[in-house]
Parts: C-alpha cells; structure tokens; sequence
C-alpha cells in the first residue's frame, strides 16, 4: 500500500503557498465598469464537485493559512457555494475563510446559511460607489438592495459572530484629477462609518489587470506578493495569479498534477525568483 499522501510532515525543499484561491464560479452578474470581467475570454462555467472535493483533500498536505473560495466572479452565484464552504470547514477545521462578493445576492436565506459557516476570518463587501446613480454607472446593479444586504450582514454578524471582520470597499474613483479622487473616496468613507458602523472601510488601488483596463497608478517594481497564492480557475487550470483572468499564464492543470507539483514547477519557481520586471506579463502589471 502507498504511503497516504497527507499524512507526511512537509518536506525539505517543497515550498507550500500560504493561500489557495480557488474559482468555484467565474460567474457574474456585475458589469464594473474598473473590472476585467465584463470582457474576460473563457467560457462561463462552474467548477465540477470531483475536482472541488480533489483540491481540498490536497490542501490537507499543504495546509495553507487560508482559503480563499472565489477568483473572477461573484462566488454566491454559485449554487454549491455553503455546501463547498462547509466542506472546507469540515476537512479543513483550522483553515480560515476569506469570502469576497459584491454583496448584491446575500438576501436572507443566505445569510442565514453565511452565519453558520465557521472559520471566516473577512467578508469583503466590495460595494464601490455612494449612491443609486453611480452604483448603476460603475457597477450595473441596484444600490439600495446591496446597501440594505451589507447593513444586513454586519447587524446578524453583530448577533451571531461569525466572521471575525466585514470589509466594505471601494475601488478608488480612478481619474487623474487627485481632488475629484479625494472628494469620491471621502463620501465613500462617510456614507459607510456613518450608516455601517462595525463594518470596516477601505478604498483601495485601482488594478490594470495586466494593461487591459486603464489605471493612472503606475508600476512598481518589486517582488510580487501575490505568487504566495495558488489560483485555481473553475476548470482546474492554475493561473499566474488574480490579474490573469483570461487564464493566459498557466502554471499547471490540477485535473493532472498535484497542487504541489504545480507550485514547485519551474515555471511558478522561476516567477517567484526576481522582481516584477524581469518577467512577461508582470512588467505590465501595477499589482502593489
Ligand atoms: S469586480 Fe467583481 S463584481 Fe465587479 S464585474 Fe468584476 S468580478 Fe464582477
Ligand atoms: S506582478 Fe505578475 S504575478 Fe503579480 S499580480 Fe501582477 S501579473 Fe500577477
């Protein structure tokens, strides 16, 4: 009989991403107007249960800080989504949860099922305008039925303490004029302490995704943090990285080899081994 594969301590020389990021939907039913997305080239599909349940029985070797159960999309799109948490909470019991969503589809029944998830250490509410008008140019969906969710949200997170923090952003409103951007970034902020206390705010960079979306924040070059984490797309591909959302540098398929075995390839290697500058496409990338 072989030797279980998730049992041995981690071995010498084998480096282990501190998160896995993994896209159980590439779904959306937003149109950002600062995202990829709406333009992204792979098909729309959902990640099948056996590969799923095969990413987390390996993650129990590789332990990982976190697991973050969405990429490119919005995750509660996906039907299965509480049932693949749950899962994770049971194989994984000392992992933490990272949720992220647009927050525009947490009407009560899921709710109810979100506070029962154990282990979620943030909920990202990325939320990205102050009022109706906006909201529908930036993000095509309806303002007060997201704003009434996420006060929802932190009022039963309040009640019931399931996630140890709620996050509430922005994109940044992205114009070169610096007191236009002030002014924007400044009624977010306000809107959020003022109605949503207990939430946290935060208007955060705006991404280039590798040069496709325009962005005035310039590169930097400098390690890339994000190569900490494995990115499993919805058909088990593994991208370089969160930008990469058409999937076009490919580390591995995970349908064929170990999510180790990707990690430790040459190619994920050599990416970890130099500053943004050195490689194809992070020289056109401003990820800080
Ligand atoms: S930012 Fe998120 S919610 Fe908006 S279009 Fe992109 S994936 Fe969808
Ligand atoms: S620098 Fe490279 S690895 Fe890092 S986010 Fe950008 S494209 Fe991805």
């Amino acid at each position: 009989m072989p030797p279980s594969l998730f049992n041995k301590k981690k071995s010498v020389g084998t480096e282990y991403p501190e998160e896995l990021q993994i896209e159980t939907t590439n779904r959306c039913n937003a149109k950002c107007n600062f995202c990829h997305h709406p333009f992204m080239k792979r098909p729309l599909t959902d990640m099948s249960d056996s590969l799923f349940e095969k990413i987390i029985k390996q993650a129990k070797e590789i332990n990982p800080k976190f697991i973050l159960p969405f990429l490119h999309g919005e995750m509660f799109l996906d039907k299965k989504i509480f049932d693949r948490i749950t899962y994770i909470n049971k194989e994984l019991p000392t992992t933490k949860l990272s949720l992220f969503t647009n927050a525009s589809l947490l009407d009560s029944e899921r709710l109810a099922a979100l506070s029962k998830i154990q282990n979620i250490n943030l909920i990202h509410c990325s939320l990205n305008s102050y009022n109706t008008a906006d909201y529908r140019e930036r993000v095509g969906l309806n303002f007060e039925v997201t704003f009434d969710n996420i006060k929802e949200l932190v009022r039963l997170n309040k009640e019931r303490n399931f996630a140890k923090e709620i996050l509430v952003s922005s994109v940044e409103f992205g114009k070169e004029n610096k007191v236009k951007n002030k002014e924007y970034n400044d009624k977010f902020t306000k809107l959020i302490t003022e109605n949503i206390p207990g939430a946290t705010v935060k208007v955060g960079y705006k991404y280039n995704y590798l040069g496709k979306i325009f962005s005035f924040r310039k590169f930097r070059n400098l390690r890339c943090q994000r190569l900490r984490t494995l990115c499993i797309l919805a058909n088990g591909l593994v991208s370089l990285c969160c930008m990469d959302m058409d999937g076009e540098y490919i580390l591995g398929n995970a349908n064929e080899k170990s999510l180790l075995d990707i990690y430790n390839g040459d190619l994920a290697r050599e990416y970890r081994s130099g500053k943004k500058a050195k490689f194809i496409p992070c020289k056109q990338c401003n990820m800080i």
